[in-house]
């Protein structure tokens, strides 16, 4: 991580401290309740349990710390983006999305927005300032985009979208905000699945949206409470615990995947790596300008379906999931779900195990399938 992100790193296992009174828990307490006590004026109190919990504020409060915003929380990645989705866009509004993102974001789009007379257009991350901006209420940034790990500028994207008028929201979610920090960068709003990393023990999803546009969270604010997609307490409670090692995680994570990526790129069963801290790479030169880490995501390219499979089921050290950003590396082969890639590629979720020990596995998974 870059010295501008120490004192949250920093910041983030000591936030509970300055509001703490003599004999409170040092761990954040986890409230079950629908019904709060309130008598009389029920102004500047938690009043119901669709509308205030104070342990997802806990873990507002430390994502907003992360993310130097205001931020809500919602119970996934999805509700995240729906929000923003929802809450900003009008009939008869365009919209920008990537082609080669997220793909139940372009689902989403199709499915609910489009009976609603919002257009959604699509554009290659790697490709996205291709054609400007004009006409457009929101332009949507996956970047690095996942699975394909390209990259588009994103303070180049908000400029020329201000310029128009549009709004610039970026999914953030594969490089958490010690990776890489849209609002700096001068995106109006990030969304993220705290699902993958910010979690990283893959036992809760989870999502948030955070900006410095006062509006624009007032509205997501608004929905969450209108439409009732609200985050169980316990969710936010495992995430806030999960917050407080993100930096450490994430950190082995990246510096893992920049070990291995060139070895797997030398690895003769291996046709190509997409990894942006790869000097060659197509996104190298943008990821290195923007990003403050390479990510722990490595797309490989195998020879075949098969010897894809049969990579990941010779690996003891993968664990064979859709998903990303766990503790344990996982991976799998992307076309079993139809994404536009080749039957051969896999995603591999760099995990936390030691670096050296993890790359013996990986190098003798695939040393079977030459
Ligand atoms: C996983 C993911 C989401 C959706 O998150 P959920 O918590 O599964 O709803 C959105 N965007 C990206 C880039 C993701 O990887």
């Amino acid at each position: 991580m870059t010295r501008s992100d120490l004192p949250r790193a920093a910041a983030l296992p000591h936030l509970r401290q300055a509001r703490a009174r003599k004999g409170d828990p040092v761990a954040l307490p986890l409230t079950m309740a629908s019904m709060f006590h309130l008598p009389g004026d029920p102004a500047g109190f938690d009043q119901y349990g669709r509308f205030d919990n104070p342990t997802w504020e806990a873990a507002e409060e430390a994502l907003g710390l992360l993310e130097d915003a205001e931020t809500l929380a919602f119970p996934s990645g999805m509700a995240a983006i729906s929000a923003v989705l929802f809450s900003v866009v009008r009939t008869g509004d365009r919209i920008l999305l990537p082609s080669d993102g997220y793909y139940t974001t372009r689902v989403l789009a199709e499915r609910f927005l489009k009976p609603l007379g919002v257009t959604a257009d699509l554009r290659p991350t790697a490709d996205f300032l291709r054609g400007g901006f004009e006409g457009y209420r929101l332009v949507f940034v996956e970047t690095p985009s996942n699975p394909g790990l390209d990259v588009c500028d994103i303070g180049a994207v908000a400029e020329a979208a201000h310029g128009v008028g549009a709004l610039v929201v970026a999914d953030n979610t594969t490089m958490t905000p010690f990776g890489q920090r849209p609002l700096d960068l001068g995106a109006d709003i990030v969304v993220a699945a705290d699902t993958k990393a910010p979690n990283g023990h893959s036992d809760a999803l989870f999502g948030h949206v955070a900006s410095r546009n006062p509006d624009l969270i007032a509205a997501a604010r608004d929905w969450r409470k209108l439409a009732g997609g609200i985050p169980g307490p316990f969710e936010a409670w495992l995430v806030h615990r999960g917050l407080e090692t993100l930096e450490l995680r994430f950190d082995r994570m990246c510096g893992s995947a920049d070990t291995i990526a060139p070895r797997l790129r030398d690895h003769p069963a291996v046709r190509s790596v997409r990894f942006p801290g790869l000097a060659g790479d197509p996104a190298h030169d943008l990821a290195r300008a923007q990003m403050d880490r390479f990510g722990f995501l490595i797309g490989l390219t195998l020879a075949s379906e098969a010897k894809a499979e049969a990579f990941i089921d010779a690996c003891p050290l993968i664990q064979p999931a859709t998903s990303f950003g766990g503790v344990h590396t996982s991976a799998e082969r992307r076309a079993r779900w139809g994404d536009a890639v080749d039957p051969g590629f896999v995603r591999l979720s760099v995990g936390c195990e030691p670096t050296e020990v993890l790359w013996d596995a990986l190098e003798a998974a695939l040393d079977r399938i030459v």
